[in-house]
This record gives C-alpha cells, sequence and structure tokens, in this order.
C-alpha cells in the first residue's frame, strides 16, 4: 500500500512545483504590457476611450429621446381625453326647458315698472286681485292700523306680507306708536287706486308734483301702499325718523322697497315720497336697497347685463341663493318660450316688466 500510494503523491507534488515555476515568467510578461505599453497599445487604448465616449453621448442622447417621446405621449394622452369628456364647468343653463308665456304677461308680475314712461293698461281688471284692509285682524280685532277708506284695496298676493310688515313696524316703536284711539297711529293712506280715482287726485293735486298721471301711478297695480302716522290731535304726518329708519332696514325683508328716493327723481319721474312703498319681492327688494338702486335701474341692469344669453345676476339672502336673468318677449309672436330650469335645480317665478320682456327669478336648490 505504501508503495503504491508514495509514487503517486511524488508527481503531483512536481507538478505544483512545476506550475509554479512556470507562472513566473507569466507575470514577468503581464508586467512588461503593464509598464512599458508599445505603440500599437496606446492607440488601441486611445481608440478605446474614443469608442467610449461615443458610446456614453450615444445613450445620453437615447435616453433624452425616450424621455421627449414619453412626454410628448403624456400630453397627447391628456388632450385627446379632454376632447372626449365635457368640460369641468358646464353652462350655467345646461339642463334649462322652456316655459312659454303669452306676450300680454309681459305687463303682470311684481317686477311690472310703471312711471311716467310705463303706462299701466290692466289696472280696471284687478278688483278680483284685490283684499280690502279692513277685512284683516290686525286692522279690526288689534287695532295695528287705520285706513284712509274703507274699500282700501291690496293684493290678495301680497297682503301677507304686507299685514306682518305693518304689525312689525308697530311692534318696533311701542313709545311713539299705539294701538287705541288716542294714541298716535300707523295710518295706510293709499293702496290700490283705479283710474277713475287717479284721475280725480290729479286734477286736484297735480300743482303739488306728486300726484302720476293716470296710468302712470303704481297704485294702479295694486303692489304699492302709503304709509303715514294718523296722530292723536287728528293731523297726518309722515313716519317720524325711528318709524322710517325701522322702515328702510326691515321693507326689504317683507318684499318692499322705498320706491321714491328724491336723487333719483330724473329716471323716476318722482320726487322725495318717504311714504311710498312698492312690492316686488324678497330678493329683488334686498338688492336693490342693499345696492341703491331704483326699480328703473334694476331693470336696466338685467336688461343689459344679465340678459338669459349672459349670466344671471347671482346672490344669496339669508340661506337662499337666488338667480336673476332677463329674457326678451319674441317680437312679431304671441308667445314667448321662456328658458327656466328644470326641478331638480330649484324653483322659479316669472314676472313681466311691463316694458318688452320678462324676467325669471330662480331660487336654487339647495
Ligand atoms: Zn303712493
Amino acid at each position: 500500500m505504501n508503495k503504491n500510494t508514495q509514487p503517486t503523491q511524488a508527481p503531483q507534488y512536481k507538478n505544483a512545483v512545476r506550475q509554479n515555476t512556470q507562472s513566473q515568467p507569466a507575470k514577468k510578461r503581464r508586467r512588461k504590457i503593464r509598464f512599458k505599453p508599445n505603440k500599437e497599445g496606446m492607440l488601441a487604448l486611445i481608440a478605446l476611450l474614443v469608442i467610449v465616449a461615443l458610446a456614453v453621448t450615444l445613450i445620453v442622447f437615447v435616453a433624452k429621446g425616450i424621455i421627449y417621446l414619453a412626454n410628448n405621449t403624456q400630453d397627447e394622452t391628456t388632450a385627446s381625453s379632454d376632447n372626449n369628456q365635457p368640460p369641468a364647468t358646464l353652462p350655467w343653463n345646461n339642463a334649462y326647458i322652456s316655459d312659454p308665456r303669452s306676450n300680454t304677461d309681459v305687463a303682470a308680475g311684481e317686477l311690472i315698472l310703471v312711471n311716467f314712461k310705463n303706462d299701466y293698461e290692466l289696472t280696471d281688471t284687478l278688483k278680483s286681485k284685490l283684499t280690502k284692509l279692513s277685512e284683516r285682524d290686525s286692522y279690526k280685532k288689534e287695532g295695528y292700523y287705520v285706513l284712509s277708506a274703507l274699500d282700501l284695496g291690496i293684493r290678495t298676493d301680497i297682503i301677507e306680507q304686507l299685514d306682518s310688515m305693518l304689525i312689525a313696524l308697530v311692534d318696533a316703536n311701542p313709545e311713539t306708536l299705539g294701538k287705541q284711539k288716542g294714541t298716535d297711529r300707523l295710518l295706510i293712506s293709499s293702496g290700490y287706486r283705479d283710474i277713475q280715482k287717479q284721475t280725480e287726485l290729479y286734477e286736484n293735486r297735480k300743482e303739488e308734483n306728486y300726484v302720476a298721471l293716470p296710468k302712470q301711478s303704481e297704485h294702479h297695480t295694486g303692489y304699492a301702499v302709503d304709509i303715514q302716522v294718523f296722530k292723536a290731535d287728528q293731523s297726518t304726518v309722515h313716519l317720524r325718523p325711528e318709524e322710517q329708519s325701522w322702515m328702510e332696514a326691515h321693507c326689504a325683508e317683507y318684499g318692499f322697497i322705498l320706491r321714491y328716493d328724491g336723487s333719483k327723481h330724473e329716471l323716476t319721474g318722482i320726487l322725495d315720497e318717504s311714504w311710498h312703498y312698492r312690492y316686488v319681492g324678497v330678493p329683488h327688494a334686498t338688492y336693490m336697497m342693499e345696492h341703491s338702486l331704483c326699480l328703473e335701474e334694476y331693470l336696466e341692469k338685467l336688461r343689459t347685463s344679465h340678459s338669459y344669453d349672459k349670466t344671471p345676476l347671482e346672490f344669496s339672502v339669508g340661506e337662499t341663493d337666488y338667480l336673476v336673468y332677463y329674457v326678451p318677449a319674441t317680437e312679431n309672436a304671441t308667445l314667448t318660450e321662456i328658458p327656466v330650469p328644470p326641478a331638480s335645480e330649484g324653483t322659479y317665478t316669472i314676472s313681466g316688466d311691463n316694458m318688452n320682456g320678462f324676467i325669471v327669478t330662480v331660487t336654487k336648490a339647495s
């Protein structure tokens, strides 16, 4: 066994030694190449560096190209998706539908303008739409006001608002206004007037410059009321400063405006009338009082800046949002197709302006 193993180990060792001795010259050759490069080696190295530089430049170019293409593709995707989808904000009247109205209705509604330029023709057809203030409990039982005539009427559809305003005015001024005989009482000195009544009044008082011509008085509409004070000494006076201040601060809450401001005389044709209040509805009254606009100015603003083909007038009163716009009556036709919102977007009312169009008032759905 020993004889056999000895010889096999010996050549292995010799081989290792041989390998060792053979590796010495190889190392020496490699050192020669590293430390003493010849001309060809240098050229090869330079060529290699140039190739590496070119490769890096190419990679940078390709990378830039890929980034550019990626960005462009992204833009196109965004653009094409914009074209396919509706814009984020739809037009305000996108879902509007039509409510046709007779063009004779231009003369009807709480926003009708009656002045020295606009006659009111329907006054003698109104009587069935009036309620006498003498029938109200606030007059009959509670004595909140006195009347210049027992048949003094006001439009039935606004009588609740008027009555509530008169009661609140008296309750807010207990030191100056009473509810019994022998005290200063609120006086409703005028409401609805027919043509005959206005003609008599005009003939008797035209030199005062306060009484409008027949057909040109707001009292024909049933929307106007004159409020004064009937004193304990039986004289009639205008509202005193505290009472007047309360009215100017609160009348809009009941849908009324102080109609004639002396500074707007050229527009209204009427001098200052601190006693004359006109019903136009809560949103319009609030907007007009807050912006010091008379009815002539407000209707002009709606007609010129807030017609249906432009943008509506939008504002809020308390928690309620309103949207108001003007629609001209269709010429040479009996009907006007008035665009109105679907029920899902709110409720609406339509009033004529007694000139040539309609005003739509939308109470927006909350
Ligand atoms: Zn009046």
